[in-house]
């Protein structure tokens, strides 16, 4: 008989290897290759597939109906773990940082069609998200849940994404990435060779203190992975008008859509470092891109446009 807790619990789709070309990479004797892990599920993309997919596991395992995370009103991880909770059969609730503001932007929409409860938390609350008390608070209004942090980085994330890290092909000699709370970098850098070079390119202002947040994660002593902190645009979800048309130029040159939170500060940084001459000569680089595209429709919302740097 087939065995149903054999199945995964989510669906995945193998992403291609897009190969990108500029005059300056010829000039600098680089290859660059984007890997399109944002095309592996339609709606719980990129590194928030393989961060979630162990968390899922342990729930179902450890017999929890409920999923609770926390997050931004705008949050990828929010996004992500609505679907992934609605697709694998548990409810999930989303506490959000802030007040709730009507109508619900997209990510809130999506979040509350595939099930998840919304729960509006202010900014000092959520703040205090890991203290005892608020914890049991939450207990005593929803009852049991497995607990995702925000973000989602645990153990059981940079479990997921070591794995996704041995699943990619040998042919590149430098993998770069965006770093939010520094889970996906550790788990890239304990799943590849000791031979690659592993580049996080942190989407922080004040990016500096991932260094121990990503080193917490590593049970080795890697010598081959960087976090580099200065291609953040003013913090974390600011933007600029220059990172924005970069984005737009960028991706209609090649066709890959970018977002403004992660992979085009990604991409803007390693543009630069190419610029910059920081890579061997003779090279190839793989950008991971992440996905998190949903979160595009940030752009268009006021608060954000007043948060811009002119
Ligand atoms: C969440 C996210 C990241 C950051 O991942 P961390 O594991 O928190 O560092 C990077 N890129 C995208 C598109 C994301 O949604």
């Amino acid at each position: 008989m087939h065995d149903r807790s054999c199945q995964p619990l989510l669906t995945y789709t193998p992403t291609p290897v897009q190969e990108i070309r500029e005059p300056l990479f010829d000039k600098a004797g680089v290859r660059v290759l984007v890997k399109r892990e944002d095309l592996n599920h339609p709606y719980v993309s990129g590194n928030k597939w393989w961060k979630l997919k162990y968390n899922l596991d342990e729930a179902k395992k450890s017999g929890h109906n409920t999923l609770l995370t926390f997050g931004g009103a705008y949050s990828n991880h929010i996004y992500a773990t609505a679907g992934a909770a609605s697709e694998s059969g548990f409810n999930s609730i989303g506490i959000i940082r802030g007040e709730e503001t009507q109508p619900l932007n997209p990510t809130l929409t999506f979040a509350k069609e595939k099930g998840m409860q919304l729960h509006y938390v202010s900014r000092t609350q959520y703040r205090n998200k890991t203290e005892t008390e608020f914890t049991e608070n939450l207990k005593q209004q929803f009852g049991d849940f497995y607990r995702i942090p925000e973000g989602g980085t645990n153990e059981l994330a940079v479990k997921g994404v070591t794995e996704f890290a041995q699943t990619l092909h040998d042919g590149f000699d430098y993998l770069c990435c965006a770093v939010g709370t520094g889970g996906t970098l550790a788990g890239l850098i304990s799943g590849l060779p000791k031979t690659k070079q592993t580049l996080g390119f942190s989407v922080l202002k004040g990016g500096e203190f991932l260094h121990t947040e990503v080193q917490k994660f590593l049970h080795d002593d890697y010598g081959n992975w960087s976090l580099i902190t200065s291609y953040h645009h003013g913090g974390y979800a600011k933007t600029t008008h220059e990172l924005l048309r970069f984005i737009t130029e960028f991706g209609n040159r090649h066709n890959l859509p970018l977002d403004q939170v992660y992979t085009g500060k990604l991409m803007w940084g390693v543009m630069e470092e190419i610029k910059n001459g920081c890579f061997q000569k003779g090279s190839t680089i793989l950008i991971l891109h992440t996905g998190g595209l949903q979160g595009r429709s940030a752009n268009i919302n006021m608060t954000d446009i007043n948060n811009c740097l002119f």
